[in-house]
């Protein structure tokens, strides 16, 4: 089967196309079976029959869950709220530079704030990013710092900040440590419990490849690296930037990311700061390919795919 060329191009768009539950079934078989044969999910049987009436399909043999959804199988499968308007909030998610609220989102599609944040929730779920392969590999650059969230150290006394970061503390703050991926222009942020050396260290070796040339800024809790990496350091007291050393990638992200947590998200506990780092990350990581910007429409297909390829318990 051919994708549709009449995809949505703006989120305009995919609201009125979206709306229309013919498009948005075609837009999620397509996606689903993309050769174009439907299949019981259940029996792996491909003479499956369409049921116009209730956009459902019916298997042949008989067995439980013998009628299905486009929404089988996928985050979508046990909620009540219909696939036109989760394909929506994809694409709000997906393309929304600074982020989207659930009131927004309340707003746009007609569902209730709660509603709407536990499908923000769900689909920042299934956009979570895949942590296990390594950065930096080929000895390509990586930059790797920690940033605090809710708190204002910036604008701290430096003995302060000192005896702050020697506590290793961030009195009720949360820390996220993050790393860029120069050459594959990627992002991987999470969050960690506290600055210590050992933590900080032990983040490095699980993140990044051992041929990686590492940049970081002087913080103490980075000495040592040296027998490992290719590391180098920024000295912050120093206003210019050595050529290729400097952190400026991560810290740009870091800038994105506060922008859109002060913006957009009003009060984010901790415990929920990693699925925004989820979706922020997903965008950032899919602005481009190669040198190519990709445009909202594919990457709403990339978030997609990428939401269909999990199923939450
Ligand atoms: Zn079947």
């Amino acid at each position: 089967m051919e994708r549709n060329t009449n995809q949505p191009k703006t989120l305009q768009d995919a609201v009125i196309y979206f709306a229309n539950p013919d498009n948005a079934l075609a837009y999620m078989t397509v996606l689903r079976w993309p050769d174009g044969v439907v299949t019981c999910p259940t029996c792996g049987r491909k003479d499956v029959k369409f049921l116009h009436n209730q956009r459902k399909w019916q298997c042949k043999s008989t067995h439980a869950k013998r009628q299905f959804s486009a929404k089988v199988g996928t985050i979508f499968e046990d909620s009540p709220i219909p696939l036109e308007k989760w394909l929506v909030v994809v694409w709000m998610i997906s393309n929304c530079r600074n982020g989207v609220s659930s009131y927004e989102v309340a707003r746009a599609i007609g569902v209730t704030q709660k509603s709407a944040w536990f499908m923000l929730h769900r689909i920042r779920l299934g956009l979570q990013s895949d942590l296990v392969a390594k950065l930096g590999g080929d000895s390509g650059p990586v930059e790797a710092d920690e940033t605090f969230i809710g708190g204002k150290v910036k604008n701290m006394h430096a003995e302060k900040k000192a005896r702050y970061f020697k506590r290793g503390g961030a009195f009720g703050k949360t820390i996220v440590m993050g790393f860029l991926d120069r050459e594959a222009r990627a992002v991987r942020a999470k969050v960690i419990p506290n600055v210590k050396r050992e933590t900080l260290q032990a983040e490095v070796m699980a993140h990044v490849d051992k041929e990686a040339k590492l940049y970081t800024d002087n913080a103490p809790a980075y000495d040592g690296l040296r027998a490992r990496f290719v590391h180098e350091v920024v000295d912050h007291v120093q206003t210019y930037v050595r050529g290729q050393v400097h952190t400026n990638g991560i810290e740009h992200f870091w800038s994105l990311l506060k922008r859109t947590l002060s913006g957009t998200y009003v009060a984010v506990e901790p415990f929920h700061l990693d699925r925004y780092l989820d979706e922020q990350m997903f965008r950032f990581n899919n602005r481009k390919d190669g040198n190519r910007k990709i445009n909202d429409s594919e990457r709403f297909d990339i978030a997609m795919s990428q939401v269909l390829g999990k199923r939450l318990s």
